[in-house]
């Protein structure tokens, strides 16, 4: 198959996951802080073979899938989204005819809320069109299969050889599955709930391939939660090098009308004297990451005598620091902070801090920690001249090869 084009069908309203992400359909909501979508486009980009992928969007949902694709606009191979219709057959009906113009060899038909599929399940739904002309992804069923009455009475026990769970990728020779679904529609036929129906409705033999357990299908918020906390196991297996590093700050008080710590600013009677923003918090935090991989410290990244750094806001120097980890092909996985002042009150700030520090880190908040002391009076904190922070940084990298 050398013209292979891919159809996600993310159509749907997804009310079944309910409540977490501000009830965005599933489609939409982040998993490992990327939109599931953008997940399933990814593992299809990934098979060169694939030539374009056609996503069938709801008519209410252009600006979340805009917001999607954007990522991906560099990609000739990623299309324009399509408007889907009022079922599901009618929704990949109407992303068939979408690419019918560009005339591919084959389609692959596949449920945009099942970001995990393998690519070892790709290829086999590809190579099966070889000799097929409809090949649909499935899991032999090793339960086994009871149905019941209406008061829940085992009415039969089916066998279950040769029982399979239908999932996607549904793969057709594009001719085929087109025609189909055109003869559906015009016999008045719109709840057949997959291709691989339509095209048995339409008289072709469809052939079952087998794929990965993992492949599943996105419908509840558990399942959301299962699969966060598979991602963040997966993550921290090809992350094996664990390194703690701590940093150290403090700046003295000079009169002014607000402290900047921990990315927020502080209404005060004083402000912090030095070069940039001051913010001993993110100071003494870049520290700790840079420390974790060994790369110096602040000062030498960033010199103070250096004028473009003259007011700066400290956050350039920590998303620097978190760079340097990416690009080592690691994570910060973790961060703590202490804010060790007589004043101002670190406390009606820290959920802010929590939040400035994790958005820069690229943490969720949990993870994320900012404590406050004071100095008991002693010494030159404890006189109020200025005030500082101690911060430890978790970084987790690749084992280099
Ligand atoms: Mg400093």
């Amino acid at each position: 198959m050398v013209n292979v084009a891919v159809l996600l069908v993310a159509a749907g309203r997804g009310l079944r996951a309910g409540g977490a992400a501000g009830g965005l359909p599933k489609q939409y909501r982040p998993l490992g802080g990327e939109p599931v979508l953008s997940r399933t486009l990814r593992a299809f980009l990934a098979d060169p073979r694939v030539g374009r992928i056609t996503t069938v969007i709801h008519p209410d949902d252009a600006d979340l899938a805009e917001a999607c694709l954007a990522a991906f606009q560099d990609d000739p191979r990623v299309a324009a989204p399509v408007a889907g219709g009022a079922t599901r057959q009618t929704s990949v009906r109407l992303g068939l005819e979408a690419l019918a113009e560009a005339s591919p060899d084959a389609v692959l038909i596949h449920d945009a809320v099942r970001p995990f599929v393998g690519a070892g399940t790709i290829d086999a739904c590809i190579r099966a069109l070889e000799a097929r002309a409809c090949v649909v992804a499935g899991v032999p069923v090793v339960d086994t299969v009871k149905r019941t009455d209406g008061d829940g009475v085992v009415a039969e026990t089916i066998p279950r050889d040769g029982l399979w769970r239908a999932a996607t990728p549904q793969a057709f020779r594009f001719a085929t599955i087109m025609d189909a679904h055109r003869r559906a529609a015009a016999a008045g036929i719109d709840h057949l709930t997959d291709d691989g129906a339509v095209a048995e409705w339409a008289g072709h033999p469809v052939h079952m391939v087998a794929c990965e357990e993992g492949n599943l299908k996105l419908t509840t918020s558990d399942d959301f939660s299962a699969a966060e906390r598979r991602l963040t196991a997966e993550t921290f297996l090809r992350l094996p090098d664990v390194r703690v590093g701590v940093g150290y700050d403090i700046h003295s008080f000079e009169p002014g009308d607000a402290v900047v710590l921990g990315g927020v600013r502080i209404p005060h009677s004083q402000k912090l004297n030095g070069h940039s923003d001051s913010d001993a918090a993110l100071h003494a935090l870049t520290d700790a990451i840079l420390g974790a991989i060994g790369d110096g410290d602040i000062g030498q990244h960033f010199s103070p005598a250096d004028d473009r750094w003259k007011g700066a806001p400290s956050s350039i120097f920590l998303a620097d620091a978190v760079a340097r980890v990416t690009a080592r092909g690691g994570i910060v996985a973790h961060v703590d902070v202490t804010i060790v002042a007589e004043a101002p009150k670190v406390g009606p700030h820290r959920e802010a801090m929590r939040a400035a520090i994790a958005a820069a880190c690229g943490l969720p908040v949990d993870r994320v920690g900012v404590k406050a002391t004071t100095n008991e009076k002693i010494g030159a904190v404890g006189r109020r001249e200025g005030l500082a922070a101690i911060a430890t940084a978790t970084i987790r990298l690749p084992v280099a090869p």
